[in-house]
């Protein structure tokens, strides 16, 4: 319980009160809004399917072997230059963060 300032008198009330004991004012309804959602959202996507989230496995640590290889030729054998390392860089910081989602996606849908 808390007590809130009434909006209309700003008389010291109960913010449990469903009136102000003062004017009879409405509580809460004329307050500030909440200031973020607390309930959870759903969605209307299906879940993800078991084949889906394989996919999705597969493909993320095809990118990021894919990545590791990329970096270490470009390290090794210093060809492309810049934009070779560039881009293998790249190519293993999204199969890495794309791996860890999909592993957590997965581990999630296991867990239903
Ligand atoms: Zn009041």
């Amino acid at each position: 319980m808390a007590i809130i300032k009434c909006s209309e008198c700003g008389r010291a009330i109960s913010d449990k009160a469903a009136t102000c004991v003062g004017c009879g004012a409405p509580v809460g309804a004329a307050g500030p809004p909440p200031a973020f959602n607390r309930e959870p959202v759903y969605t209307d996507s299906a879940p993800l399917s078991p084949a889906q989230l394989r996919w999705r496995l597969a493909l993320s640590t095809l990118t990021l072997l894919l990545g590791v290889v990329a970096a270490d030729a470009a390290g090794r054998y210093r060809a492309g230059g810049q934009v070779a390392r560039t881009l293998s860089a790249l190519l293993l910081i999204v199969g890495l963060c794309w791996f860890i989602v999909a592993l957590v996606q997965s581990v999630q849908a296991r867990r239903k």
